[in-house]
């Protein structure tokens, strides 16, 4: 079994608790237009047009779990493990069951990043493996969502409550974008929906910045958002006050 791979990472402490290993599939199914890893959408290997660049390569799933099981002591003392990431790591289905299935059975922890927008049936089949879904909520409107992302968010909505009603774990991140999907309505809307969930461990707001915009000219593609600025302390305070305080 074998897949496309775009980066390895380790000794992460983001992207689900501990000392973490970040795998990053390539290949995404949306368009968002402040992703900060453009050269993750295609599924295809790609050269960069700016520089030698390569982004992807053909990895085994044994390749992949002996960089993996590098740092397995540091998983044991940290409470760490892997995190499967992307792009979005539901589209390579069987790879990432395959990697997901030989993590679990060394016993290190398992998370998945994932955008939502994948078949139920890829999900349930994941869930023996996965101890912690990393999920991301961009907005609950779905025609804005559909502007936003390029997909409407009702199989994203749907496989959320499904997990959460099957006993996942689950983290909510919700990337904001200042005047994009941070309206009060937005927040309210996002609020109320989280408050169905019975198994969502934490909700983590991820404030857009623009690391990551020169990879758009670097791997020739369209910058949809623009040169925007980051999100400021004035907004993340403000999400913050909605989004953990006001009731
Ligand atoms: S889901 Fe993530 S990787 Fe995919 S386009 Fe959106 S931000 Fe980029």
């Amino acid at each position: 079994m074998s897949g496309t791979v775009f980066d390895i990472r380790r000794g992460v402490s983001k992207d689900g608790p501990g000392l973490r290993t970040c795998v990053f599939l390539k290949g995404c199914p949306l368009r968002c237009v402040w992703c900060h890893n453009p050269e993750s959408q295609s599924a295809e290997i790609e050269r960069a047009v700016t520089t030698d660049e390569v982004c992807g390569r053909i990895m085994s799933a044994g390749e992949v779990m002996a960089e993996v099981r590098r740092d397995a002591v540091f998983y044991d003392s940290s409470g760490g493990g892997v995190t499967f990431t992307g792009g979005e790591p539901m589209m390579q289905a069987d790879f990432l069951f395959a990697l997901a299935s030989a993590a679990h059975a060394d016993g290190i922890h398992v998370a998945v990043d994932t955008s939502g927008f994948a078949p139920w049936a890829a999900f349930e089949r994941m869930l023996p493996v996965v101890d912690l879904f990393l999920y991301d909520l961009k907005c609950i409107d779905s025609g804005r969502h559909r502007e936003l992302t390029g997909v409407e968010n009702r199989l994203v909505l749907e496989n959320l409550l499904r997990l959460d009603i099957a006993g996942a774990k689950i983290w909510i991140r919700c990337p904001l974008v200042p005047g994009l999907n941070d309206s009060d309505g937005d927040l309210a809307a996002l609020k109320e929906f989280v408050r169905r969930l019975r198994n969502m461990e934490k909700l983590e707001i991820c404030p857009y910045h623009q690391l990551g915009i020169e990879k758009y000219a670097k791997f020739g593609k369209p910058l949809l958002y623009g040169n925007r600025n980051s999100a400021s302390g004035k907004d993340v305070e403000r999400w913050n006050r909605i989004i953990y305080c006001d009731v």
